[in-house]
């Protein structure tokens, strides 16, 4: 399938815990004031990938602790995505997990999903999610993974389970993520 992107990074350690691919997909509709990659914004932009490229790509990096689709939004390319985590929760190779950022609150995602726009399909094969849009006057420099304080880092396998949001731990500190 393919996937219209803004760019890879292929050795984060900015858009989740430890180190990561980042899938910086194109286009999204939010249009947050302060935004980081206003050059994402347009659908028209970027280019095309297929996922079977951006999974060579990320398997070549045998020190990643797992995969961001950040953007851009990622929830308008939920099949593609989707497709992508799986290849990705399927290899055998090393294990990673999958992380999403999105402009979209959680409960907007559960309570608009439907086939036709995939998002509980995606979000089933998230690990984490940061949600929300980027709030310039919630803006703050010590929350760590995300920008704004009303954003939240959320474990989504559990969220899912207890039909409502419930905060990820930091794999490594054990601790709640939210502030660095
Ligand atoms: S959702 Fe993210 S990429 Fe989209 S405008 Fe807001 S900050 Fe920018």
């Amino acid at each position: 399938m393919e996937l219209k992107i803004a760019g890879l990074v292929n050795d984060s350690i900015v858009d989740g815990p430890g180190m990561r691919f980042t899938v910086f997909v194109q286009g999204c509709p939010h249009h947050c004031r302060g935004c980081h990659n206003p050059q994402t914004w347009t659908f028209e932009g970027g280019r095309t990938e297929s996922t079977q490229e951006i999974f060579e790509e990320i398997i070549k990096n045998p020190l990643l602790d797992g995969v961001t689709f950040s953007g851009g939004e990622p929830f308008c390319q939920c099949a593609a995505l989707t497709e992508l985590a799986d290849m990705i929760l399927g290899y055998e190779g090393f294990k990673m997990n999958v992380m999403a950022y999105t402009g979209y609150t959680f409960e907007y995602l559960m309570e608009n999903a439907n086939a036709e726009n995939g998002y509980l399909e995606l979000l089933k094969r998230l690990d984490y999610l940061v949600d929300g849009e980027f709030e310039m006057d919630k803006k703050s420099y010590e929350l760590k993974f995300m920008g704004s304080s009303n954003q939240r880092f959320i474990d989504v396998k559990k969220s899912l389970a207890a039909g409502e949001v419930i905060l990820a731990h930091d794999p490594w500190d054990n601790i709640e993520i939210k502030l660095l």
